[in-house]
C-alpha cells in the first residue's frame, strides 16, 4: 500500500462549485473509490445535472462506495449507479445506513409522485413521457450493498485503509480518514458546529496530506444570537396567552428532534405551559425513532430520548392531520411538520388553515433557501401561494436562527487548528464560489497552507 510512485487522484463530479451532489472520487493505481454519492437539488439547472451529467466511469467497474451521512445531497444518486451495475460495497456507519434507507425510499416515492404528474402534462401537449431517475426496486437494491463500520476502525478495500469518525453533523455523520499508496487523505463530510446541541463535537484531524474541506458557510459566522431555548420559550408563551396555534415547518432529520427535545425540557422546567406537540412528518417520526436506536451516537439524556416520542402525538396518516386541529377544541398546540423550508408536506395543508389568524404563530427554524415559501415568510411576504391559491399571512411569524447542521466560518478554521503539520494540499468543496473564496483566503491568511477551490471534473494528482 505504501508505493509512493502509484498515481493518486481526485475528481469532484459534485459539491465543486455548488453545495450539492456531493461525488468525489478517488483513483488510487487502477482502484476506484467514490466518497458519496448525492442527487443535485435546489435550482432546476442544478437539478438537470441529475439526468444530463455523464460519469467518468463505468459503475459496473467501480470498487466500493463510502458514504459520511445519510442527507439527500450525499447519498441520493446511489441507486442511479446500483441501477448502471454497481455491485460493490457501499460503506457507511449504521445510523447512516439507516437514514439513507429512509431518504431514499422517500425520494423514489417523491420521483414517482412528480414523474406522474408532469407526464399527465406531457401527454396533453403530446410530449413523450418522463421517467424517474430510480424506483423502489432500485433503491432495495442499493440497500442489500451496505456494510456498516464501527466508528474510528480501519477498514481495508480495494488497496486503501479507511476509518469513520464522528464530523457532529447530524445522526451516524463522518469524516472520512483514509490512506493508500504512501498519501493520506481526510475527508471532512459535512462537519457540525463546535458544540452541536445533540451530538458529540466534530473529531479534528491531527496529520493528513491532503484534506477535501466542506466550505458551505466559509464566509459566514451563525453569531452569539438568541439561544434556541431563549426564543422557543418567547415564541411558545406569546402564542399560548393569544390562544394560538403554533406551527414549526422542520427537517425531517436532526431539526425535528432537536426541536422536540427543547420544548420538552422548557415543559419540564415549566418555563412554557405543559403542550400537546404533534409530530406531523411520517420521515421525521423514522428518524426520531433512530435517536431511541442509537443512543451513543448523540447526547441527550435517557428521559430526553424517551420522551421524544412519549411527549409527542405521532401522526401518521393524512386522515389523522385532518383531525389535529380540532382536538381538544381550540387551546394551543404545538405542531411540527415537513418540510422545513415550506416547500411541500403536511405543514402546507396546516397553514392554509392557520395564516389568516394573527393569533397563530410560524416558527421557522432552519436555512430557508431563496424562492421558497419559507423564505418569503421570512421575508416578510403578505400573503403565500399554496396549490393556485392566495393566502394573506396574518399569523406571526418568527425564527430561531442559531440552530445549524453546520459548521460556520470560525467552526471551520476551529476544525483545521488541530493538524500538527502543513499539509501538502486543502481542497474545499461543498460551497458556493463565493464562501469557498473566503475560507480559502482565511485559511491562507492563518495558516500560510496552499488551498484549492474544487473545480468539477479536473482531475487533481495527490
Ligand atoms: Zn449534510
Amino acid at each position: 500500500m505504501a508505493n509512493e510512485q502509484t498515481p493518486v487522484q481526485l475528481q469532484f463530479l459534485g459539491a465543486a462549485g455548488v453545495v450539492t451532489g456531493s461525488k468525489t472520487l478517488l483513483q488510487a493505481g487502477d482502484k476506484k473509490i467514490l466518497i458519496d454519492c448525492g442527487l443535485f437539488q435546489g435550482e432546476r439547472s442544478e437539478r438537470q445535472l441529475n439526468k444530463i451529467k455523464r460519469l467518468p466511469f463505468n459503475p459496473a467497474a467501480l470498487d466500493a462506495i463510502i458514504l459520511t451521512h445519510g442527507h439527500l445531497d450525499h447519498c441520493g444518486y446511489l441507486p442511479v449507479l446500483v441501477k448502471k451495475g454497481f455491485k460493490g460495497p457501499i460503506y457507511a456507519t449504521a445510523p447512516s445506513k439507516d437514514i439513507t434507507e429512509i431518504i431514499l425510499y422517500d425520494s423514489a416515492h417523491i420521483q414517482a409522485e412528480d414523474t406522474r404528474a408532469a407526464n399527465e402534462r406531457r401527454q396533453l401537449a403530446g410530449k413523450k413521457p418522463l421517467k424517474p431517475l430510480y424506483k423502489e426496486k432500485h433503491v432495495r437494491r442499493t440497500m442489500a450493498l451496505f456494510e456498516t463500520c464501527p466508528i474510528r476502525e480501519w477498514v481495508e478495500v480495494a488497496g486503501v485503509k479507511f476509518r469513520f469518525v464522528k464530523s457532529g453533523h447530524i445522526l451516524g455523520s463522518a469524516s472520512i480518514e483514509l490512506e493508500t499508496h504512501g498519501r493520506s487523505i481526510v475527508f471532512s463530510g459535512d462537519i457540525g458546529r463546535q458544540r452541536p446541541l445533540v451530538l458529540d463535537p466534530p473529531t479534528r484531524p491531527e496529520k493528513a496530506d491532503f484534506i477535501v474541506l466542506e466550505s458551505t458557510y466559509g464566509n459566514k459566522q451563525h453569531g452569539i444570537a438568541f439561544s434556541p431555548y431563549q426564543v422557543l420559550q418567547e415564541v411558545v408563551n406569546k402564542t399560548y396567552e393569544k390562544g394560538g396555534v403554533l406551527v414549526i415547518p422542520s427537517f425531517a432529520v436532526e431539526r425535528a428532534q432537536e426541536i422536540i427535545m427543547l420544548l420538552n425540557n422548557l415543559m419540564r422546567e415549566k418555563s412554557i405551559p405543559t403542550l400537546p406537540i404533534f409530530l406531523d412528518s411520517p420521515m421525521g417520526s423514522e428518524v426520531t425513532e433512530l435517536f431511541q436506536k442509537y443512543p451513543d451516537w448523540h447526547n441527550m439524556t435517557e428521559e430526553e430520548g424517551t420522551s421524544l416520542t412519549e411527549n409527542v402525538h405521532i401522526i401518521k396518516s393524512f386522515d389523522e392531520t385532518l383531525q389535529v386541529l380540532h382536538e381538544n377544541g381550540q387551546k394551543t398546540k404545538i405542531i411540527i411538520a415537513g418540510s422545513g423550508m415550506v416547500t411541500g408536506g403536511r405543514v402546507l395543508y396546516y397553514l392554509t388553515k392557520l395564516l389568516g389568524d394573527e393569533k397563530n404563530t410560524v416558527l421557522l427554524v432552519g436555512y430557508q433557501a431563496s424562492g421558497t415559501r419559507g423564505s418569503q415568510l421570512s421575508n416578510g411576504a403578505a400573503s403565500i401561494r399554496i396549490d393556485d391559491t392566495d393566502y394573506a399571512v396574518r399569523a406571526e411569524i418568527s425564527q430561531i436562527s442559531s440552530l445549524s447542521a453546520h459548521a460556520d466560518q470560525s467552526d471551520l478554521l476551529w476544525w483545521l487548528a488541530s493538524l500538527q503539520e502543513a499539509p501538502k494540499q486543502i481542497f474545499l468543496n461543498h460551497g458556493e464560489p463565493e464562501p469557498a473564496q473566503e475560507l480559502k483566503s482565511k485559511i491562507e491568511e492563518k495558516y500560510n497552507w496552499l488551498v484549492v477551490v474544487a473545480e468539477m471534473d479536473i482531475l487533481y494528482d495527490l
